[in-house]
């Protein structure tokens, strides 16, 4: 039990907090000098901040990050220099399209999102429980998470939007296919893989380079929940994985990962017969092997969900020397949208939030001021070049030079049949048949409430990958058949023609 005395955020205390300051016992009026009463009330009504547009939903924890194999060959960064040097890491697991209210259990995937402490600043990995991404340029993402999110007439989740979207870009096809398997409805956030999806440019000091993607891999096991069973948990429970996450670590039975990455030289990186930096592509174990690195392990729960979780702001901008972007089309919009993101939701100095700030390294900045600055005394001058004492840039941290040979333009990707063919692999190579069932049967519990056409122009798709696919889509929503293979012989443009009604 708290002795404290109740207080203003000012700090005087408090003499009775069960009555406004009225003229009267009954009739009386509420006076505007009752600065606590206008206080309390005005608190409370910007108690709320604007909630992430995508991955709204979600819950954290702390732990570490432990090298368990030396690969500092391949990158300077620090944190990675040495068998047994550990690192503290915040996680973020979350679900995308939900609001904030929404089930845990929710077909979506899963945001896997780490922070890392280092003593050269905070480097951020935000990836995904799927490896790969639904499109390949960022321009597309607000017109596709529109599509995943309300309609804007009836604020209802609108099948034909997702449908419509998915059918006009194929590109989608391979990272719907896993979502509605029954990985799109992980059991919770311990027992699922995290990857980081995109590519990264990995960097030494003598500015050698690689290209690296990295996996999570659950100790515990995938585990997963049936269509079912994920639609009786929204209702019974809809906050399953959170309450897991938070259980689990006060028990003391702490989530664990082992940390795994893929490493392309740049050679072999031109000769790839996948484009290794095109998000919905994989890069095949048998081509580029899971090489061990580390493991992350979480074991603190957060004190203060808000100031901790919500306010935490990840970003894949956030880099340390010896890690860098690679021209991942999506990454680079991602690199910009993030911080922006927490710029609107958190304020221009949100990096100086307890959890977001660089606790293990030393910041010293020429920015200054803006809402909510909480820098305490920085003596020097707030300008470069300077000869009066302010902080310098050190070229000893320049990462590798790239020279370009370009072309400007709005380099339009037009679907080819290599965008199909790693979708056809998971169907028929890495899924089993009761894999394959409930996948048939969760593609058709949402695609038969779109259109008729969408329908078509979708399963078109789904046979493009692979005969059997596209063929028991077709029969479980009674389409016909002859149709289905004519659409898929076409080209995309005249599929979308042959489909419009
Ligand atoms: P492998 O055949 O070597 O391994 C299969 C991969 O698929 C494993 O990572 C496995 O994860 C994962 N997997 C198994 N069952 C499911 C499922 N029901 N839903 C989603 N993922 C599942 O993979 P390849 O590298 O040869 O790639 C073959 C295909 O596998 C790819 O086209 C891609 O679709 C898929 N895949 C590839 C990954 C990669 O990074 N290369 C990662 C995940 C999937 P686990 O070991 O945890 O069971």
């Amino acid at each position: 039990m708290s002795n404290k005395k109740l207080t203003t955020n000012e700090g005087e205390p408090v003499y009775n907090d069960q009555a406004s300051i009225t003229t009267g016992s009954k009739e009386g009026y509420t006076l505007l000098q009752d600065s606590h009463l206008l206080e309390k009330l005005a608190h409370f009504s910007r108690e709320r901040i604007p909630e992430r547009v995508v991955h709204a939903k979600g819950a954290g924890a702390f732990g570490y990050f432990e090298v368990t194999h030396d690969l500092s060959k391949y990158t300077r960064a620090k944190f990675l220099e040495k068998i047994g040097k550990k690192t503290e890491v915040l996680a973020r697991f979350s679900t995308v399209g939900g609001e904030r209210g929404s089930a845990d259990s929710a077909r979506d995937p899963r945001g896997f999102a780490l922070k890392f402490y280092t003593e050269e600043g905070n480097y951020d990995l935000v990836g995904n429980n799927i490896p790969i991404f639904f499109i390949r340029d960022a321009i597309k993402f607000p017109d596709f998470i529109h599509t995943q999110k309300r309609n804007p007439i009836t604020n209802l989740p609108d099948p034909n939007a997702f449908w419509d979207f998915m059918s006009l870009t194929p590109e989608s096809l391979h990272q719907a296919t896993f979502l509605f398997t029954d990985r799109g409805t992980p059991q919770d956030f311990r027992h699922m893989d995290g990857f980081s999806s995109h590519t990264y440019l990995w960097y030494t000091e003598d500015e050698e380079y690689v290209w690296v993607k990295y996996h999570f891999k659950t100790t515990l096991g995938n585990k997963t929940l049936t269509a079912e069973e994920a639609e009786k948990l929204a209702g019974e429970n809809p906050n399953h994985a959170t309450e897991d996450l938070y259980v689990s670590i006060q028990n003391g039975e702490y989530p664990q990962w082992d940390v795994y990455v893929q490493i392309m030289t740049n050679e072999e990186a031109m000769e790839y017969e996948f484009d290794p930096f095109d998000i919905t592509k994989v890069w095949y174990h048998g081509d580029y092997p899971l090489i061990p690195l580390g493991k992350l392990v979480l074991n603190k729960n957060p004190t203060n969900f808000f100031n901790q979780i919500e306010q935490a702001a990840f970003s894949p901008s956030h880099f340390v020397p010896g890690i860098g972007p690679s021209p991942d089309k999506l990454l680079q919009g991602r690199l910009f949208a993030y911080e922006d993101a927490h710029r609107y939701r958190l304020g221009i100095n949100h990096s100086q939030i307890p959890v977001n700030h660089a606790k293990n390294a030393e910041i010293s900045t020429n920015q200054r001021d803006g809402y909510m600055n909480m820098d305490e005394e920085n003596p020097y001058p707030n300008y470069y070049p300077s000869t009066l004492g302010g902080p310098k840039p050190d070229i000893s941290f320049k990462p590798p030079v790239f020279e370009l040979d370009a072309v400007l333009d709005r380099h339009t990707r037009p679907t080819e049949d290599v965008d199909f063919v790693q979708v056809g692999e998971f169907y028929r190579r890495v899924l089993d048949d009761k894999n394959k069932n409930n996948l048939i049967s969760n593609i058709l519990g949402h695609i038969s409430n779109a259109n008729e056409n969408l329908q078509y122009r979708q399963c078109a798709l789904f046979y493009k990958a692979d005969v059997d696919y596209g063929t028991r889509v077709a029969e479980g929503l009674k389409l016909d058949f002859s149709k289905v293979k004519e659409l898929a012989e076409m080209s995309q443009e005249d599929r979308v023609k042959a489909t419009l009604n």
